[in-house]
């Protein structure tokens, strides 16, 4: 498999997957970090000599212009990013307002070294997520090298991430820097890990992180569980968690992963108390309780301090760290301390020389927000797709390229 940086773009066109899936409010970008996490990638094209023909999805135009009539594609469209990359790039953006017609194939043809054309919103074709061959053979006609940099879409077998790959023979088809970066962070925790390796696993739903815990299982020494999906695990042992979120459906499947993680001699470890609240709101009333006896009408919305001590403890210990999942209600203040304390410990532990991954959603937003993203060792751009890898499957876009 070639290394990108080992390719030398000069007079190539490069058609490059990127994730520009950013938000948009009101004309507005809002955040621009996966735009800003593909331009090393880009650079080094235009560095070397070659242009970039840019392409990627935003949003699900044709699912919600179905069920909302009054949105139209322009709400979808890619041409609202063109001025901010070009500004970022130092590049004027050329656009194709169509990803496969005949004018973004004589845009793209017509290319010079150092230029950049952007494709429409790739997700304008509905056989774009169908993964279509011959939508994908359109596609890889616009430039002579492959280069896969959207992480983000890794683990989604559509035509502009997977099935395009097989147009381009192996010399010609390549991850490119961020996707590189994501794999090597993924790799180094799942099979370079150093002992102890600590899995911190929050967020609302345990139905939503079985297949991880149970796949790291097999590579943690401990997990930490916290957020809304620890009080599943208390009812499941007989506790009172009032109204507390729990998944009445999933109480076996506590019971089973616990008994697992004994079989395999990893420690799970559970918060002993919460920060408790009246109602799910802002300016609930709060107070402090353990976790086997929350009173009725009241419900966890953070870790207490008891558990902020234990998990801390836990962590700084540790050589490798997966974090997935805040450990409460962080987007309300009165329920942000436990996982601003967590970020804390994650942050401390990579000071000390741990290999700290942030990634999959939440935790993400928590670090940024919280001001930890430059202390801990990597921060992934990949929700879905993180949390994919780490249960043990294989990403349809990465394996396009390796075989
Ligand atoms: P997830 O997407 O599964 O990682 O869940 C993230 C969401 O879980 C965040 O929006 C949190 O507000 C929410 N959450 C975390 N802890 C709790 C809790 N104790 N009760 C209810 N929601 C929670």
């Amino acid at each position: 498999m070639i290394k990108f940086n080992n390719y030398n773009f000069d007079g190539r066109k490069a058609l490059i997957r990127v994730d520009f899936n950013v938000p948009i409010k009101d004309g507005k970008i809002t955040d621009d970090t996966r735009i800003r996490a593909a331009l090393p990638t880009i650079k080094k094209v235009l560095d070397d000599g070659g242009s970039a023909i840019l392409m990627s999805h935003w949003g699900r135009p044709l699912k919600d212009i179905e069920k909302k009539p009054d949105l139209t594609l322009a709400d979808f469209s890619l041409s609202r990013i063109v001025s901010h990359l070009s500004s970022l790039l130092g590049v004027d953006v050329q656009f194709a307002d169509d990803c496969i017609s005949d004018d973004a194939a004589s845009k793209a043809a017509s290319l010079q070294p150092g230029q950049v054309l952007l494709l429409e919103n790739l997700r304008y074709y509905k056989q774009e997520e169908k993964g279509d061959k011959e939508f994908a053979g359109k596609l890889s006609k616009l430039g002579d090298v492959y280069v896969n940099d959207a992480f983000g879409t890794a683990h989604r077998a559509h035509a502009s991430t997977a099935v395009i790959a097989d147009f381009f023979p192996a010399d010609k088809k390549m991850f490119g820097l961020l996707m590189e970066g994501e794999l090597s962070a993924a790799e180094e925790v799942l099979h370079n890990s150093k002992k102890p390796f600590t899995a911190i696993i929050g967020g609302a739903k345990v139905s939503d992180k079985i297949l991880i815990i149970e796949n790291l299982l097999e590579k943690a020494t401990d997990i930490i569980i916290g957020g809304g999906m620890a009080y599943t695990f208390f009812k499941a042992q007989g506790c009172h968690i009032g109204n507390s979120l729990c998944e009445d459906d999933r109480l076996d499947t506590a019971l089973e992963l616990m008994k697992k993680a004994d079989e395999k001699g990893v420690c799970i470890h559970l918060p002993a108390d919460s920060i408790i609240a009246d109602k799910f709101a802002a300016d609930a009333t709060t107070s402090s309780a353990l976790n086997a006896e929350i009173p009725a009408n009241w419900m966890g919305l953070d870790i207490g301090q008891m558990a902020i001590d234990h998990f801390k403890k836990i962590i700084c210990e540790s050589k490798t760290i997966l974090w997935n999942g805040p450990m409460g209600v962080f987007e309300m203040e009165k329920f942000q301390h436990g996982t601003k304390a967590i970020a804390e410990a994650v942050a401390e532990a990579t000071q000390n020389g741990a290999y700290s991954l942030v990634g999959g959603g939440d935790s993400v937003a928590a670090v940024n927000k919280f001001g930890f993203a430059d202390k801990v060792s990597y921060v992934s751009t990949g929700g879905g797709a993180l949390l994919e890898y780490f249960e043990g499957k294989e990403l349809p876009g990465i394996a396009a390229i390796k075989k």
